[in-house]
């Protein structure tokens, strides 16, 4: 048994089953074997690979976003750039490039990196040691981050984040626990079901067996970026696969290991786990917090209205062997079969403030 599945395993005995999101939390976070504390999971050798590591096009089109947002208000001298989860770093890297064509966003921006992986933070300031930019990096977005004006981009950040989970049942929702049974973790509902009529309510259409999955830390830190967004300026950018109005009733959650889905109790801190991210439930926490939301739009779109083909035309033409590798990558990330569809953008501004770009 690994030392992480042992204190999986002392945690249950201690308090008895577990919340799904303490799960998430312990093969994700544990400082000694999980998974993102211990390794780089990305790229063609790694488990999955994510926009950016398929083409710099997309980091470059973020950078720009980013750079109009600030040009449209007013282009405040003090600014924050922060992203959420860089995990290798390159789309900060290609985002900072691409906003080299404004030299005053540049100038007085404080660029920060919230990253809980000591293991990716090092990736990343290996990364991005000739940017150019003064970098900074924090474990979670903290109060440094809520006094000047603010930038921020998340991607396959928010899928990360724990969720728990409700399952409709004859006795109402029950919430769906980590067990030990027989030597091994499975899953098992709670007894009693939560006395939640939100749930209830919003769900009321649910099957038997309906699952309904909610994360606090989510709507949480959406909150939280909306009010400084709302009192100081800015503008931030989600982008992830998830569901918009239209949540099912089935579980999203999901491990991945080596590019195929794995189980997901089985051998915990060795695979990705995710859960697809619910953007109604952003959305409704980023106007609590006073912030205007645009979207959830389809990746596809969003990147087709920034201009992500005549980025790739650019680049054929500096470089025509590159052709073929920029077809399949724009293919990828626009294709409605491929990421265009399921992955969404969603943006959060001041109230004040007009339309970003690509909604
Ligand atoms: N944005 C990157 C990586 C996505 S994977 C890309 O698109 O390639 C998720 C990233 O979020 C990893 O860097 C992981 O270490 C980080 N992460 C996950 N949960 C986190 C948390 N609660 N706090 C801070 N970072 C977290």
């Amino acid at each position: 048994m690994s030392a992480l599945r042992e204190r999986i395993a002392s945690l249950i005995a201690a308090q008895g089953p577990i919340s799904v999101a303490q799960f998430m939390t312990l093969a994700l976070h544990d400082a000694e074997g999980g998974y993102y504390a211990t390794r780089d999971p990305f790229g063609v050798a790694g488990d999955f690979i994510t926009a950016p590591e398929i083409s710099q096009m997309f980091g470059e089109m973020l950078g720009l976003w980013c750079v109009q947002v600030w040009h449209d208000q007013g282009q405040p001298k003090n600014k924050r750039l922060v992203e959420l989860g860089p995990g290798r770093g390159t789309l900060m890297a290609d985002a900072l490039r691409a906003a080299r064509v404004a030299p005053e966003f540049l100038l007085g921006l404080d660029v920060v990196m919230v990253e809980a992986s000591p293991v990716l933070q090092k990736a990343q300031a290996e990364k991005l040691k000739d940017c150019g930019a003064r970098i900074r990096w924090v474990t979670h977005f903290d109060d440094s981050l809520t006094d000047l004006p603010l930038l921020l981009l998340a991607n396959e950040f928010f899928d990360a984040l724990p969720i728990r989970q409700y399952v409709k049942t004859a006795r109402g929702w029950c919430e769906r626990m980590v067990v030990e049974k027989a030597g091994a973790l499975d899953f098992a509902l709670a007894p009693a079901p939560t006395p939640s009529a939100a749930i209830a309510a919003s769900r009321a259409a649910a099957p038997d067996g309906g699952v309904y999955e909610v994360s606090a830390s989510a709507t949480a830190l959406t909150e939280a970026i909306a009010r400084v967004i709302a009192e100081k300026g800015g503008g931030a950018l989600f982008l992830d696969y998830g569901y918009g109005e239209e949540a099912g009733y089935g579980e999203t959650l999901q491990a991945v290991g080596g590019h195929s889905f794995a189980d997901l109790l089985a051998a915990p801190g060795e695979d990705d786990l995710s859960a697809h991210v619910d953007f109604a439930a952003l959305a409704a926490a980023a106007q609590h917090g006073g912030a205007r939301v645009y979207g959830p739009r389809a990746q596809g779109e969003f990147l087709a209205d920034l201009g992500i083909t005549g980025r790739a035309e650019q680049l054929m033409k500096s470089n025509p062997d590159a052709a073929q590798g920029l077809f399949a990558a724009i293919e990828r990330l626009i294709g409605p079969q491929q990421m265009g569809n399921l992955f969404k953008a969603l943006a959060l501004l001041p109230p004040s403030a007009e339309k970003p770009p690509g909604f």
